[in-house]
């Protein structure tokens, strides 16, 4: 067992580029880690602040801290800098599971944050599990996408309706190619995948039991 059933006294930590991509990619996840009791806290390594985000954070009951990077210009760093980066939250909040994206994400920040986190989550001191999200309008454009769940997390209708809420916060931000009906649609897709109703789909990167 992976110790994923039940979110209850972990502490989980997105290391996603940028402000909503904690929805699209795992807010149902975060809605139901809420639920359970879990800490949440999200790093978001470029400066593109939204009020949004804070209210999404406030929902989730999250912590949020920003970097300093450019937007969609993280490939002009080196990578030790945004690994320094990472790590110190790392060092600061000790996750149980850190969320990032996959590594083939059309966005080059995405595949730059995959690359820093799956360094930092490293099975130095402790152990870490490293899931890759998928995100709708990145995951999948580049081809072949390589973007195939083999970690499934089931959702209450009343948990997907929060990823719906917490999307609409972020309303400027909202396209035909990450809307609510295709939020909408994926859940269902993976629900059916997994035998449940609705679901987010993950890639399991490094996992202990
Ligand atoms: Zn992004």
């Amino acid at each position: 067992m992976l110790g994923l059933n039940s979110f209850k006294d972990k502490k989980v930590m997105t290391f996603l580029a940028h402000p909503n991509d904690e929805v699209l990619g795992c807010g149902g996840l975060l809605s139901r880690a809420k639920g359970d009791g879990a800490q949440i806290f999200c790093v978001i390594p470029v400066k593109r602040i939204f009020q949004s985000c804070y209210n999404v954070m406030e929902k989730l009951d999250a912590r949020v801290a920003w970097g300093h990077f450019d937007d969609n210009e993280m490939d002009k760093y080196p990578l030790l800098e945004v690994c320094e980066f990472f790590e110190d939250y790392i060092k600061q909040i000790k996750p149980d599971i850190v969320i990032t994206h996959h590594y083939n994400c059309a966005n080059q920040d995405h595949r730059v944050c995959y690359k820093a986190a799956s360094i930092v989550t490293k099975p130095i001191k402790g152990q870490i599990q490293l899931l890759s999200c998928e995100v709708p309008s990145s995951t999948g454009y580049l081809r072949p996408s390589n973007f195939e769940p083999n970690l499934y997390v089931g959702l209450s209708y009343e948990e997907l309706n929060d990823k719906l809420d917490m999307l609409k916060m972020y309303k400027s931000e909202l396209r035909a190619d990450r809307s609510e009906e295709v939020v909408k649609a994926l859940a269902c897709l993976r629900g059916a995948e997994s035998g449940n109703d609705l679901a987010e789909g993950f890639m399991l990167v490094r996992g202990y039991c």
